[in-house]
């Protein structure tokens, strides 16, 4: 939601703000589970019965495509592969073990020329763009229509939702990015209700001990099937309800993304939601979709992108090896992003996964990007702020939090930086943290590395008995997390 519209939204009173989510319930319906997704979900399970050669094949067959299409229409790959000596012949018979070849995509070609990336057709027609993160500053900007939309819909439905004995037509409660109680200091009730999708969306930004009562009795009246969202918020969800001695209604399945669910989390929400939890790893991107399976291994999904993991010496690595993720999207065919560095780290597994699925091959770990979670003067938990989300005057950003009340904000300027940036911020920080909370914005010219050379959009100070068991880590869909 862009500043003008929150700021409609945030001065409505609560059955405006209702009829706006139906209306954006009505939107989101349309746009990801339209004919097309039926179609693709009925595609995805079939390719589940195929063998390991036909889906290579098919993957391949799907990767010509995409990079003949990037040769022939956009001007940057053109280029790109032509300072590595490869001609179209070679993208025409090129196969899945010859993709190391091409040449890798940085992510600042995302965050500073996303639409050098589109084609010849969508620059001149561009779809819905989204971003992908504002926890360290400027996003990448992702551009897809539609069709594409539905086909990251169907993806998930077939391998991650069916394979947990559930659907996403189901009722479902989500605890995600979107701010949906506009203010830090608002009353009661913390959810919003979308009757298009029977969705009951909870705040993730108003989880505490002394609000958690309000949030009980929502899933008790709704019962959802199924809950999901980011592994943070249904953490503290459950250690909260656990701590208040509430009995909550059990849903079916409980599916987590956006963030790496820790062994310790997963613990706690399946101890008090009383249902299994499965984990879902991808990205705005769209180019790569890892789901876990009943035997607790994550698999990559080969027929909607193609993941490669790669070492320091730019090769790909064994299995077992820990290797950086190179990500080559096969859906989206109006911004073509071909071997983008997403920055996490994974291993392949080294040996079959019970579950015989292993056409979509196993990863043995995966690890995110790490960010802390903060602590609020009247106990609410944050793990999770995009205060630095869609600036264009600020290249990067790091929201530190220094004591309870008192917050620094460092900013590395981009060239259109200016007095309305911090009045923005300044907006933001109110909202989220309530109006009497107190921070200072510094402008510097870069943002220090946090542990494993890795940079953080959320660095909390406080000492842990205040903030408890959670460290975790971040690659946070913005507005496209359901
Ligand atoms: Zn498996």
């Amino acid at each position: 939601m862009n500043l003008h519209l929150m700021r409609i939204y945030a001065a409505s009173p609560l059955r405006v703000q209702q009829m706006a989510i139906l209306a954006f319930g009505w939107y989101w319906r349309y746009r990801r589970f339209g004919r097309a997704f039926h179609r693709l979900v009925q595609e995805y399970l079939e390719r589940e019965s195929w063998s390991a050669e036909q889906l290579r094949a098919y993957a391949e067959a799907r990767l010509r495509e995409q990079v003949l299409r990037a040769w022939r229409e956009i001007p940057y790959y053109r280029h790109r592969f032509a300072e590595h000596g490869i001609t179209e012949t070679q993208l025409e018979r090129l196969t899945l073990a010859e993709l190391p070849r091409l040449p890798l995509l940085d992510r600042n070609v995302l965050r500073t020329q996303p639409k050098s990336l589109l084609t010849r057709t969508a620059r001149m027609f561009p779809p819905r763009s989204f971003y992908s993160s504002g926890t360290t500053g400027r996003p990448a900007r992702v551009y897809f229509r539609r069709l594409t939309h539905q086909h990251n819909m169907a993806v998930r439905e077939a391998r991650c939702f069916r394979w947990a004995g559930v659907s996403q037509l189901d009722p479902r409660a989500v605890v995600g990015a979107k701010t949906i109680v506009p203010s830090a200091e608002a009353p009661p009730p913390y959810w919003r209700f979308n009757r298009v999708e029977h969705q009951l969306y909870l705040s993730l930004h108003h989880i505490s001990l002394k609000n958690i009562p309000d949030y009980v009795s929502a899933l008790n009246r709704f019962q959802p099937v199924v809950l999901e969202g980011l592994p943070s918020g249904l953490y503290f969800l459950a250690r909260f309800i656990r701590e208040a001695g509430l009995e909550v209604h059990r849903p079916k399945a409980v599916i987590t993304m956006g963030e790496k669910l820790e062994a310790h989390m997963r613990a706690e929400i399946e101890a008090v939601f009383g249902a299994r939890t499965w984990e879902e790893y991808g990205s705005v991107e769209n180019c790569v979709l890892a789901t876990e399976c009943e035997h607790g291994r994550m698999h990559v999904h080969l027929d909607f992108g193609i993941l490669e993991l790669i070492g320091a010496d730019g090769q790909p690595v064994r299995p077992g090896e820990i290797g950086e993720t190179v990500v080559t999207g096969l859906a989206n065919r109006d911004q073509i992003l071909i071997r983008l560095r997403l920055g996490d780290l994974a291993a392949w597994a080294t040996e079959a996964c019970p579950c015989g699925r292993n056409q979509f091959p196993p990863l043995a770990d995966l690890y995110g990007r790490v960010c802390d979670a903060m602590v609020m003067p009247d106990g609410r938990r944050v793990a999770m702020a995009n205060v630095f989300v869609g600036l264009d005057e600020v290249w990067e950003g790091q929201l530190v939090q220094q004591e309870l009340n008192k917050f620094l904000l460092l900013v590395v300027p981009t060239a259109k930086y200016s007095e309305r940036c911090r009045e923005v911020l300044g907006e933001r920080m109110r909202r989220l943290f309530g109006s009497g909370v107190r921070y200072e914005i510094r402008v510097v010219n870069e943002i220090p590395l946090g542990p494993g050379g890795k940079k953080r959009g959320i660095v909390c100070l406080l000492p842990p008995e205040l903030t408890g068991p959670i460290h975790t880590s971040c690659d946070l869909r913005d507005e496209q997390m359901s």
